[in-house]
């Protein structure tokens, strides 16, 4: 197997990754510091990628590696695992199964752990019309993981959209592999914006709580629309920032009209919540 090893990370050099693909690579992960891209045969490379090094490597079954590395991710009330560590749950800990997968949201990035611990730490069964449980809105649900835990920690039902297609089935059978029916986790293929689907949920436009794990700069760019979408105080949750990029998402909250912005890090990964 022939590995292409070049240093850094998939953020670091996140404007390399598609000069990679470009070449030919067949497969990127990172580890341990260093991108690696996976080639059938060598290759000229561009020279903003040049820094790297090709490996022929023993072949390996890269999957089950990964699989064996997995431990469950404890976040706040909720514990997240996948299926076959479902046992290692501590009890008085809510269990949350996600399959390894094609989605975003397994539960061992920064963000998706410290979106669930905000969620976690709202009171989202007590939320919502007459205390019924909150009406939660996840905007780029990928594996639908903050949906599905929103909706087992009590919300009344959470609507996850995203614009990649692949991810919607595989958040539906998710919620399906917690027990969470359909009516009280739903999942579309959509975002918020000018190309705003029609949420399905026809008596609700405004949600309780809005959450996102996505970036900086698309934060900025919905702000408007996550105040238009939420009731008046309802928590906003975002996260996917990096702590440099911080002062761009409280300008965009504060151009927003949001109050009692706080901010939580981990790393170079920082969460934000605020209030309409
Ligand atoms: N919510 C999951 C979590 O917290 O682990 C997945 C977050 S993943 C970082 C971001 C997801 O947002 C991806 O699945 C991506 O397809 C989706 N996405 C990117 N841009 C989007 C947009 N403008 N509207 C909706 N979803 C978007």
């Amino acid at each position: 197997m022939l590995v292409y090893h070049l240093p850094g990370t998939l953020d670091t050099r996140e404007a390399d990754l598609d000069l990679l693909w470009a070449a030919g690579a067949t497969g990127l992960e990172e580890r341990a510091g260093v991108i690696r891209a996976y080639f059938d045969a060598r290759t000229d490379l561009p020279p903003q990628v040049g820094d790297g090094e090709w490996r022929e490597e023993a072949d390996q079954d890269w999957l089950a590696e990964f699989k064996r590395t997995l431990r469950p991710v404890r976040a706040g009330r909720v514990t997240i695992v996948p299926p076959w560590l479902r046992e290692e749950v501590e009890a008085g800990q809510l269990p949350l199964v996600i399959e390894p997968g094609m989605a975003f949201g397994t539960g061992h990035h920064a963000t998706t752990r410290l979106a669930v611990e905000a969620l976690s730490d709202l009171n989202l069964a007590t939320l919502g019309p007459e205390g019924t449980g909150a009406r939660v809105l996840d905007v780029g649900t990928g594996s639908g993981v903050l949906a599905i835990a929103a909706a087992l920690l009590g919300a009344r039902f959470a609507f996850g959209v995203d614009i990649d297609p692949i991810t919607i089935p595989i958040a539906r059978e998710n919620a399906s592999e917690n027990g969470v029916p359909a009516g009280r986790a739903r999942f579309e293929e959509g975002t918020l914006g000018e190309d705003a689907l029609t949420f399905p949920e026809e008596d609700v436009d405004a949600y309780d709580v809005l959450v996102a794990n996505l970036y900086a700069e698309l934060h900025d760019l919905l702000a408007g629309d996550y105040a238009a979408h939420l009731v008046p105080g309802g928590p906003l949750v975002l996260t996917g920032i990096l702590t440099v990029k911080l002062p761009l998402v409280r300008a965009a909250l504060e151009r927003e009209g949001f109050g009692d912005v706080q901010e939580t890090l981990d790393g170079e990964w920082a969460l934000v919540t605020a209030r309409a």
